[in-house]
């Protein structure tokens, strides 16, 4: 890895940030008339802890990682984009990310004019590790990768990430969405002797709060303040961090939905390779799976026509003829297989 000093953006290592009134003074007092706020319709006429310090204290114990190695934004979407902004410039840097894989790292390196150099995956969904190792330039800031994989379901080997992030003079960003459904834990217990990795995880998925919009990333403390940086001062609202707050005190619910999905996948799976159209069904560490049929757009049309809506990825690179179907409740599940099994018996 080359030093942060080379790989930060130099207008961003200068960068002196906003500096708050709650910043300024952080102890407690009775009467705050310094942030021009309303006094009426308390609690929400207060600006929220722009350090989200109560939380990221909850967050700290359950990840078994120190406050300063965490950020919080608003859903992942957010520190994917400080990511680029802060380590690339705009024209000059690329990054370097797999394909197919989730399709926002391109559309934020697309907005901050960034080249994106996509290394495929092997026909079963593997990491090319020396292809992506062969892509990087002088130029390449930042990697990403995804595991368990979105869309293809699949987690990479532990040994072959770290290697490809011991290898790599940049940023390697991996992102851990649907880590919770996974047979294979997290890096995070790596964190400490990898300096250039961060570890991207959401409240979206296994937590069921999509709506809420609260991100993780975890890194060194060094890439942490760089993120802290360059945030807008007040990116998670008071309602956000009071619902996950709440909601991590219930977090054996979460645990209980999680395996219930997973028990679904399964039963998903056994109940998808009975039926002929149904050529391929990837292994799957998430909350999906991945399957393959001879004519994927009239599956698609099909559901669709029957107002159940799965995620057409035939037009991806690798995944032609590809559908990704997410694990639902039982009975969701168990309407969308009567609905593919009435369309094989036309077809
Ligand atoms: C769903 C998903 C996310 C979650 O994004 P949020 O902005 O946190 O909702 C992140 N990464 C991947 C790969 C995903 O599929």
């Amino acid at each position: 890895m080359k030093s942060l000093k080379e790989l930060v953006r130099p207008n961003i290592f200068t960068l002196k940030p906003y500096s708050s009134a709650r910043e300024e003074f952080t102890g407690e007092a009775s009467v705050y008339l310094d942030s021009n706020e309303s006094p009426y319709n308390v609690p929400y006429n207060r600006y929220p802890d722009p350090h989200q310090k109560r939380l990221k204290e909850r967050i700290s114990k359950l990840k078994g990682v120190d406050p300063s190695q965490i950020f919080l934004g608003n859903g992942s979407d957010e520190p994917i984009d400080l990511l680029i902004k802060a380590f690339c410039k705009p024209n000059e840097d690329n990054l370097i990310s797999i394909e197919p894989t989730y399709g926002m790292y391109q559309v934020a390196a697309d907005i901050n004019n960034i080249a994106v150099k996509r290394v495929p995956l092997t026909v079963r969904f593997e990491l090319d590790t020396n292809a992506l190792l062969q892509a990087a330039d002088n130029h390449s800031k930042l990697l990403f990768i995804c595991s368990p994989n979105n869309p293809t379901g699949n987690s990479f080997k532990h040994n072959e990430m770290i290697e490809l992030i011991n290898a790599f003079d940049g940023i390697v960003v991996l992102d851990e969405a649907y880590i919770d459904f996974s047979s294979q834990p997290s890096l995070l217990a790596y964190l400490h002797k990898l300096p250039n990795l961060v570890i991207l995880q959401t409240f979206s998925k296994a937590w069921a709060l999509a709506g809420l919009r609260l991100g993780m990333a975890f890194a060194s403390p060094e890439i942490i303040a760089i993120l802290n940086k360059i945030k807008y001062p007040y990116n998670i609202n008071i309602l956000t961090q009071e619902k996950v707050l709440e909601m991590l005190k219930n977090s054996d619910t979460t645990a209980q939905w999680v395996k219930i999905t997973i028990d679904e996948r399964q039963k998903m799976r056994a109940e998808l390779e009975k039926l002929t159209i149904i050529t391929e069904i990837y292994p799957s560490e998430a909350n999906f799976l991945l399957i393959r049929t001879p004519k994927a757009n009239d599956l698609y049309s099909y559901l669709v026509n029957h107002k159940i809506i799965v995620r057409n990825r035939s037009n991806i690179a690798l995944c032609n003829n590809c559908i990704r179907i997410t694990i639902g409740s039982t009975a969701e599940n168990q309407q969308l297989l009567r609905a593919i099994k009435q369309y094989q018996s036309f077809t």
